[in-house]
Order: structure tokens, then sequence, then C-alpha cells
């Protein structure tokens, strides 16, 4: 099983508990997997269509638990999931019209009842906003594996859907982009510590438990390679500076010039040539008297100067 669709089964399974939450939940399983078709004579129909069952399993119990509307969900093929097996419920014209009095999608007004394409109900309760991310994550969001890359998304069927998404996730403080694929509009994270917040806030505990122990994992590969890869630079670094020093005074040597160097460089160059690997700190702690790093360094430039010399 993938880790979205893990995901996915630890959301469905959670418990419904407050009722305004069951409703916020509702309202963002249906903006995202609900559809609405007109049947005539005033009569709407609303529909689920989803290719995960658990999620049909999610959009029942909500309804019966919260609305006490009783659903039949059923399976088909249908072309529009290229030809894949979707679960489908879909409500009676009378239990449409109670979901959409529960959710505002339609209000009484003096000239009878105005409908409304997306409900808009007030989320400022922190519990509702984050049922409704719930919602539209088991509707139309999916999430990568953390050991493969850091990336969650939901894709929305319109602009609208995408703000309002874009917009919860903002008062949650998880900042998104928005990018439009084949006439869709995606909502995405990119970021490894804020998909795991939103996996919290959500309640995956468990997903966000596996993504923070990635997260850590990743973060501690990650500093082991920089301390190595900074440890080869260093190395090399070292060894190709070592082996311009030991070209130098073989040079001199070849010159005949090693035994007319003063005292302090000639006694610099005999020890580099019987340990061309020790670093200048070493290296400056073995001379008589021991010397720093700097004055080794400033010897080592001066036998480098004096075998530039012709
Ligand atoms: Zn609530």
């Amino acid at each position: 099983m993938s880790f979205s669709e893990e995901t996915k089964q630890e959301l469905v399974s959670l418990r419904t508990e407050k009722s305004c939450c069951m409703l916020s939940e509702l309202n963002a399983l249906t903006q995202s997997c609900g559809s609405m078709s007109l049947l005539g004579r005033g009569q709407v129909a609303i529909s689920y269509t989803t290719e995960n069952v658990s999620v049909a399993k999610r959009v029942f119990i909500l309804l019966k638990k919260r609305l006490e509307i009783n659903s039949t969900p059923h399976f088909t093929k249908t072309t529009r999931f290229g030809g894949r097996r979707v679960c489908i419920i879909r409500l009676s014209p009378a239990d449409s019209r109670k979901l959409m009095y529960a959710l505002h999608m339609i209000h009484e007004s003096e000239g009878g009842e105005v409908y409304r394409g997306i409900p808009r109900r007030a989320l400022s309760r922190k519990c509702c906003q984050q049922a409704f991310l719930r919602g539209a994550f088991l509707g139309e969001g999916s999430v990568s594996s953390p050991e493969r890359e850091h990336h969650l998304e939901f894709v929305c069927n319109n602009e609208n859907r995408a703000a309002a998404v874009t917009q919860m996730l903002t008062r949650n403080e998880i900042s998104s982009a928005v990018t439009q694929r084949r006439g869709a509009f995606v909502v995405y994270l990119k970021r490894g510590a804020q998909i795991s917040t939103l996996l919290g806030l959500m309640g995956a505990t468990r997903a966000m438990m596996h993504y923070e122990n990635a997260l850590a994992q990743r973060s501690l590969r990650e500093s082991v390679r920089r301390a190595t890869n900074c440890d080869h630079n260093n190395m090399a670094r070292q060894l190709s500076a070592a082996q311009k020093q030991i070209d130098a005074i073989q040079l001199l040597e070849e010159r005949g010039q090693l035994e007319t160097l003063p005292e302090n460089l000639r006694q610099l160059a005999n020890l580099r040539l019987i340990h061309p690997e020790l670093t200048l700190e070493n290296l400056g702690a073995m001379l008589t008297p021991p010397i720093g790093k700097s004055g080794v360094n400033h010897r080592f430039r001066e036998i480098l100067r004096l075998a530039a010399q012709e």
C-alpha cells in the first residue's frame, strides 16, 4: 500500500466526534468528490464518486451519523476515471436537499430558494478547519512517501476550490503554492516539516510519526554525507599542498640548495619529506622549538619561493 493510501486509511478510521467537524469534513468531501446533477422540475441530486473505497465509507458514515441520510454505495467502471472501477454514492433528491441545506449550499430567500455552487460555511473554529482539510485531502489529496520526495497535493477541479484549500492552509500557518495541471488547479506543499505538520493537523498521527522519523533519518544521513565530503575535500586540499611542498623541496635538493638553507627551513623540509601526510599543525609541533600552523605556512611559502627562483 502506498504511503498516501496508508494515510487515508488512517484518516477514515478516525472516530467522528463533534457535529460541527462532521459537517466541515462532509463539506470538503462534497466539494472535492461530489457532483450535482439537475433532474428537471427544480430537482437536484448529489452523488459522490471516488476510487478509494475507504473514502466512500467515510462519506457514508458521515451522512448517516450527522444527517441521518441512508445511502447505498455501488461500484461501476467509468470513462472519467480511465475505465477504472469507482465507488459511487448517489443521494435521492430529498436527501440531496437535506444535505445542501445543512451545508448552506441553498438557502431560502424572498424569491424562493437560492443555489450556491460552493458551500461557504463559516469555518472559524480550528477543529472545523482541520476537519475541512481532512475531508479535502481524502477527496482530492495525495502525499508521496517521505523516503522518496517531499510532496503533498490537493487536485482541485476549479480555481475557487484551490483558493479555499489555500486559505485553510494559510490560516493554519502552512504555506503552499498552486499550479495548473491538465485543467486542474493543484495546491501543493514541498517542505517536509510542513507536510508533517499538516498530517498531524488532519489527525493522521501514525503517518506524521512515520514522516518525522524519515525526516530525522534524512537529516542524519545528510549531515554524515556533508561531513564525509568535507573530510574528503580537506584531505585532498591538504595532500595537494603537501605534494607541491615536496616537489619544491626535491627541486632544491637536486640543485644542492637544500643543505644551504637556513636551519629553520631545512629542518621543516626534512620533516616534510619523511611525513608527507601530516598537517601543518602536526609538523609545527614536531619542530624544535615547536611553532604554530601560520609559522609553518610562512616557512613553506619561503621554501616554495626559493624553489621557484632559478
Ligand atoms: Zn468543529
